[in-house]
């Protein structure tokens, strides 16, 4: 809810009250990002449109886990050409927790890639012009058709739990599940997708947490609240594949 302090407040509540006006609803999950300089992250993902192929410099990021098969990441390129504003980011040094989220705003059907694309933009384009923060504030965002997409530089500090933001990875999945179930694309990718940052990085079951087991929100909604809990249980999906 509280911008960087450069941006200008009247522009903000001026796009905020635009937005409104408009029947747009913010996504109410994320926090404010930090100030300072980082330079520009090498490619982590893979950023040739369709290919499946990680980058070679960034090997920890292989989108592969034991058994399960691969987790293709769609490259930021395929639903934006604009980059982070990168004198407003610090780098993510390190991942030691991950957190899960809902976009919270009104539900729409998203099936094509571009129906997704068109989603995860306004996404960024109200964190970066109405929150005035420097890019999406999100790592990796699921789509219902079990589509995983590259938001924010995974080596750059996300914008997603106030006060939180160190050394978490943001994953987002679109929809409002206060109203609406998870997929069971959806699901079964991000079981898959949190395995395999889980194992990357080597974040423990225990730290793979939701926006309201940090902070007092709605996010991720009470259904994928629900998800989280059982697939992180004892004989949930998510142990399963990090047993
Ligand atoms: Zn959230």
């Amino acid at each position: 809810m509280m911008p960087d302090p450069q941006h200008n407040r009247r522009a903000v509540l001026a796009k905020g009250v635009a937005l409104l006006a408009s029947g747009l609803t913010i996504p109410a999950c994320a926090s404010r990002s930090r100030s300072n300089t980082a330079s520009l992250p090498g490619p982590i993902w893979p950023h040739e449109k369709g290919s499946n192929t990680p980058a070679p410099s960034a090997p920890r990021t292989t989108p592969t886990i034991p058994s399960q098969g691969q987790v293709t990441v769609l490259a930021r390129s395929q639903w934006t050409n604009t980059q982070p504003i990168l004198s407003q980011t610090n780098p993510m040094v390190r991942i030691e927790s991950i957190t899960v989220h809902h976009d919270g705003m009104s539900p729409v059907d998203i099936r094509t890639q571009a129906d997704a694309a068109d989603r995860i933009e306004m996404i960024r384009t109200s964190h970066v012009e109405h929150r005035g923060w420097a890019d999406i504030g999100y790592h990796l965002i699921v789509d219902p058709q079990g589509r995983v997409w590259q938001a924010r530089p995974i080596n750059l500090q996300g914008a997603h739990v106030k006060d939180h933001n160190p050394r978490n990875l943001g994953v987002l999945v679109l929809g409002n599940f206060e109203v609406q179930h998870p997929t069971p694309a959806a699901k079964q990718t991000l079981d898959r997708l949190l395995a395999h940052q889980s194992l990357t990085h080597r974040v423990p079951l225990r730290s793979i947490r939701t926006h309201r087991e940090w902070a007092s929100t709605a996010c991720p909604g009470r259904n994928l609240q629900a998800h989280m809990n059982s697939t992180r249980a004892s004989a949930g999906n998510l142990a399963s594949l990090l047993a």
